[in-house]
């Protein structure tokens, strides 16, 4: 018998099983209340006997059979067993008309299982997911917290006026530069620095498109009035890191800028690229991924601002940047009073309305700048110009302490720095969807105009905090969920009920469906079914649905999946030490398999197999006394030898199992093979699932290029030559076709694939990524692997990935309303079609990016309407769709769009466009184009938007000041401007993660955070106030921290009172400071506990362990330090911020004239 034959049969998961008749689910997933033991959702479940709803057949037919099990083949042996081609087409091409399940995501169960694991572990995970996610008691409301008025929640959206104009700005004044100008003529709303005190409140309702200036609540730096921030941009000598440039501001400065100071020891020169950064000791792996160390520059055309070295200027075009890039300083405004006292961080913005802006300053003339005599030109103040600091500490003032409330159409949510917490009222929480702008143009010729991308970033199985309630589960039986006749969407809050309740009418496509017998209800005086509070799809952004078996693979109820633990055991990996790491950590890791509800035992099954140029399984069956191995060493046509016996249940085979991991280490201790396969072992363990019948996930640990003659043998190609030639794409190209199609394979089969990286030198991450990558599955690298320092890294990393909520078989579609459609997708994922996101596995940490054009007129009136819905196999095998839902407003006016947008999620947008690009175009072109999107977007406002105003004003919106800063970022990072350190593989590492991550994840990534460590309050759990990342803002005698995501630094300038390192280091001088620490020694006293605490809450906040690394100032380290001191100018040939800031300005003065 296979074990597949004993998967289905068992409903031990009290998992939905073919005849299922109102299903009641029991607890939703993830939470294990004990108490609370099976939710009914009572409410809005009851499945309705007798009605059937005619479910078009979804995309999921079942194509072949599963080609499952092949007979039990012999050991050692041979082959064949599964053709290849059966491989392949399980799932029908998506019929057309009928949309293929949405699919769905991830869960619930995840994040219980989570929780139960020690915490103390679990400290890389999600915070959130920390905690049990409850759900509440079926009986409860579904108005979560905020009882929803029935006035904010009506369908209708009240339109709301953007909130009042950020107040936060107004107390900046700007850097002089603008100030005056703006103060002249505008009737300015808000103004800061200028002439109107601080006039606030009007902007926001004055502003608001449509009128009511109603949720002013909101308001925050966001969605605001327009605020443009203008700045004028003279052109200045560009301060270098290291000096003061607020003291070098030279009031009169002439457009030609006096070429730069001599940088204080930040130039090439002092970094020799050559030291061995990559491999210190202290540095196990080469600089992390991402991050380069700073090589000389290269030559980038665009921004180059001091004169780089010689030898790097080959390609620049512009000689001196800086006189180039701002031609003759513009004459600019004389300094106006305030521009002596900048205040910190403060960019001068200037938030008025705009002259175009609707009218509601009709004739508002020269709003931003006065036409004041030409100042002379000044030298830009860095503090002058827009901060990423203040603009986040403002946002978290003015929008962290209120809830945000979804219930209105188009409104900004505050930044993904700001802790908040959500009410859904209708409309999807920001956690799950962001999009670049909540108001989108109305039509096709203004988004063309503007530039600016109308896309979304979803994450569809996103962990919420414990306050926050999980999407419902909303079980309609058999008839299952309730959708329009034509487009397919699911019920949700949009919908019209008309006929007194006997019909809806399809927000989306408008076609009239009548509504099923079961789903009748009365509606109320105001057209709203009386049972509007009752249904999480009549009054909420996010739920789920129970999928019936029309949503499944075949029509059958899919089994639970299977985790496969595929041990790559060659040479180096023993030697290592890695193989026992994983056998022993696996032994008590395997108690912590997801589970759901409030199962007592996952219903995950396990499997183990070995390899290195053949492959080991292991029949752990629990009748065994001892593990059995089957070794196949034809890897030419993989097959799995055994069928019964390979995929187990952990608590039945716990003996057998803990004796296999036991025995591995010893059976291959004195391995002498170092050559290894890997697409065999992929394939090894997709015919284990497919002979299943299951989808499910391997977790492979690979350390080298898989050279051993087998099908998707690679050889070492890398070749630093190609960088900044016209071939350098072919370094983030795979080597071979084989993978991709292995792949859809996977994805065809459920068949995810995690792959963890220990390469000692090149491996080709660009193509042993491809599976990974495009089956939804993660990849994580740990270069030059050395137990001590890289072990808790990478045992946090798989503890938070075997345990993280994760769906399995997935199909996302985003459907749209008349107008617009998303017509393009970036992330980890497979597409066999133009709509329908296919992901083998789904995590809660997966993100995709969905870009959307129009395809007609929107209207002012009705708004744009997104719904993603997902279709996915939970972890115990129930087959759900969760629904996301959220409303935009259109626009007709160039300004209302630039006063909602989000540039974090622009940059998201931005990057992951860019990092696809360089797959098929020269990374100079795709850094080009990105360079005059951005331009044109500016120029556009600057044009439609401002007023007019000298030319040798930048004025900025005030949503987008920041996007030069982070666009900059995101040009200096390691796929577009690699340093001479970083390595072809940290760069297709890079480019791969990128693509999947979040709109948090992005913000700190290209924009890392710089904390004083000296500045923390030991008394409070507070974290000190972030500076801007420069060197000048170090003083060496402070520690810092700083964090991007992948890596932690703890800085230590040489002046560091001794007391403090006693206190954090346990030594007694900055000498004695070991740079190759891994982590902070555990100290008793208030600042150690204080700054362990810190970065412990880091490591919570990311979904990856980030890698802890000790620089000392002046130490060799330092120049990795200083590759993520992103607003100065890097050894790689990146911009400094000042500087790119007058590149972006002369471009858009280009375009303006
Ligand atoms: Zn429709």
């Amino acid at each position: 018998m296979s074990v597949n034959q004993q998967a289905h049969t068992g409903p031990p998961y009290g998992q939905p099983q073919p005849g299922y008749q109102g299903y009641q689910q029991p607890a939703y997933g993830g939470q294990s209340l004990p108490g609370v033991p099976q939710l009914q959702y009572g409410a809005y479940n009851g499945p309705m006997p007798g009605y059937q709803q005619p479910v078009p057949p979804q995309g999921y037919f079942p194509s072949l059979g599963f080609p499952s099990k092949g007979s039990p083949v012999s050991l050692n042996s041979d082959t064949s067993s599964l053709a290849p081609n059966f491989i392949g087409s399980l799932r029908a091409p998506p019929t057309s008309g009928a949309p293929p399940p949405a699919s769905g995501a991830s869960h619930p169960s995840g994040h219980l299982a989570y929780s139960q694991f020690e915490h103390g572990d679990v400290q890389n995970g999600i915070p959130a997911s920390a905690t049990p996610m409850q759900r509440p008691p079926a009986s409860q409301p579904f108005l979560p917290g905020s009882a929803p008025t029935p006035v904010s929640q009506t369908s209708a959206f009240q339109q709301y006026g953007p909130p009042p104009a950020s107040v936060q700005q107004l107390s900046n004044h700007m850097a002089g530069m603008t100030i005056g100008s703006a103060t002249a003529s505008a009737p300015p709303p808000a103004g800061l620095g200028y002439g109107p005190p601080t006039s606030v409140p009007p902007v926001s309702g004055s502003f608001s498109a449509t009128g009511s200036g109603l949720y002013t609540p909101y308001s925050a730096s966001q969605g605001p009035p327009p605020t443009s921030v203008s700045q004028g941009l003279p052109l200045a000598q560009p301060p270098f890191p290291g000096q003061t440039v607020s003291t070098q501001r030279l009031p009169t400065q002439v457009p030609g800028f006096a070429p730069p100071p001599p940088s204080t020891g930040v130039g090439p020169s002092s970094y020799p690229p050559t030291t061995g950064a990559p491999r210190p000791p202290a540095m196990p792996g080469p600089p992390l991924p991402g991050q380069t160390l700073a090589g000389p520059p290269s030559s980038q055309p665009n921004h180059v601002s001091s004169p780089p070295p010689p030898s790097a200027m080959s390609g620049l075009h512009p000689g001196p940047p800086m006189s180039g890039l701002q031609g003759p300083p513009p004459p600019t405004h004389p300094p106006q009073p305030g521009y002596q006292m900048q205040q910190n961080g403060s960019f001068g913005q200037v938030r008025g309305p705009q002259p175009n802006y609707g009218g509601a300053y009709p004739g508002t003339p020269n709003y931003g700048s006065p036409p004041g005599p030409p100042p002379p030109p000044k030298r830009l103040d860095p503090d002058s110009i827009p901060s990423p600091i203040q603009v986040i500490e403002d946002d978290r003032s003015n929008r962290g302490s209120e809830p945000f409330v979804t219930g209105v159409r188009g409104q900004v949510p505050p930044l993904v720095t700001t802790n908040f917490l959500v009410k859904d009222q209708g409309n999807a929480s920001p956690r799950y969807i962001r999009c670049t702008s909540y108001n989108i143009p109305c039509t096709s010729d203004m988004a063309k105009q503007s530039q600016v991308p109308l896309a979304a970033v979803i994450k569809p199985l996103a962990a919420l905090p414990p306050e926050e309630t999980l999407p419902y589960l909303v079980d309609h039986g058999e008839s299952g969920p309730v959708r329009c006749n034509r487009c397919k969407a699911y019920m949700c809050p949009f919908m019209q009920f008309i006929e007194g309740g006997r019909r809806f009418q399809c927000c989306f496509c408008s076609c009239v469906t009548e509504v099923p017998p079961h789903y009748f209800q009365h509606l109320d005086h105001t057209g709203k079914r009386v049972d509007f509070y009752d249904r999480p799809e009549l009054s909420l952004g996010s739920y789920e649905f129970l999928a019936t078996v029309d949503y499944c693979k075949n029509n059958k109820f899919p089994s639970p999946p299977a985790f496969i633990f595929m041990i790559d055991v060659s040479y180096n990996a023993v030697k290592s030490g890695l193989v026992r790491l994983i056998c022993e950590e696996l032994k008590s890791l395997l108690d912590y398999l997801p589970r759901e509800g409030n199962m007592e035992e996952s219903a995950i099954r396990v499997g183990f197999v070995t390899y290195n140029k053949v492959l080991h399984f292991y029949n752990v069956k629990s009748s065994l006394a001892q593990p059995q191995m089957m070794v196949v060493s034809d890897v030419a046509d993989m097959f799995v030898p055994l069928l019964d016996g390979f995929l187990v249940n952990v608590n039945e085979s716990r003996t057998v199992i803990t004796s296999l991991l036991d025995q591995i280490p010893e059976m291959f201790a004195d391995t002498r093979e170092t050559e290894t396969v890997f697409a065999p072992v992929i394939q090894a363990g997709l015919e284990a699932l497919k002979a299943a019948e299951c989808a499910g996930k391997l977790f492979i640990f690979h350390t080298s290029l898989p050279i051993a003659e087998a099908p998707g043998k690679l050889k070492n190609r890398d070749d630093r030559k190609l960088i900044n030639t016209d071939k350098e794409k072919t370094l983030f190209q795979p080597q071979t076709s084989f993978y991709n199609n292995l792949a859809k394979d996977c994805v065809a089969q459920g068949c995810c694939v995690d792959l963890f990286l220990f390469p000692n030198q090149y491996l080709d991450v660009a193509t042993l990524g491809v599976v990974p990558y495009q089956t939804g599955g993660s990849i994580y690298k740990y270069a030059y692997f050395q137990l001590e320092t890289d072990q808790d890294r990478f045992l946090n990393d798989l503890r938070r990935d075997v345990q993280k909520e994760v769906g399995f078989d997935a199909v996302m579609r985003v459907r749209t309303s008349t107008g617009i459609r998303a017509t393009d997708f970036f992330g980890a994922f497979y597409m066999s079609n133009t709509t329908d996101v296919e992901m083998a596995g789904l995590d809660c940490d997966k993100t995709i990016t969905v870009e959307f054009k129009h395809d007609d007129k929107l209207s002012e009136d009705s708004g744009a309407l997104l719904q993603c819905a997902l279709l996915y196999t939970s972890c115990a095998g129930q087959r759900r769709l969760r629904i996301h839902n959220l409303s935009l407003n259109c626009c007709t006016q160039l300004a209302d769009l630039y006063r909602n947008c989000e540039t974090d999620t622009l940059i998201n947008y931005l990057a992951k466009y860019a990092y696809r690009g360089v797959l098929s175009s020269p990374v100079k072109t795709v850094r080009d184009a990105l360079v005059n999107q951005c331009a044109q977007i500016l120029a556009c406002y600057r044009k439609n938007c401002a007023s007019p105003s000298s030319a040798g004003q930048l004025i900025l919106p005030e949503c987008m000041k920041l996007l030069p800063v982070y666009l900059n970022c995101v040009l200096k990072s390691d796929v577009l401007q690699p340093g001479p350190e970083v390595t072809t593989d940290d760069r297709a590492y890079i480019r791969q993660l990128v693509t999947s991550m979040d709109v948090a994840e992005t913000n700190v990534f290209f924009y890392p955070r710089l904390l004083p460590l000296t500045k923390a309050d030991v008394d409070s759990d507070s974290l000190p106030a972030a500076i801007r990342n420069s060197e000048e803002r170090l003083s060496k005698g402070d520690i810092y921290l700083l964090e991007n995501g992948l890596n932690i630094f703890v800085w230590v300038g040489v002046s560091v009172q001794q007391s403090l390192i006693q206190n954090l280091f346990g030594v007694s001088s900055f000498g004695q400071i070991s740079n190759t620490l891994s982590a902070l020694p555990v100290l008793e006293n208030p600042f150690s506990k204080k700054v362990r605490s810190i970065v412990d809450m880091l490591q919570g906040q990311r979904s990856r362990y980030m890698k802890l690394i000790i620089v000392k100032q002046e130490d060799k380290l330092e120049m990795l330090f200083k590759h993520f001191l992103v607003e100065d100018k890097s050894l790689s040939g990146g911009a400094s911020y000042v500087d790119f800031l007058c590149h972006m300005h002369k471009e858009i003065r280009q375009l303006l004239s």
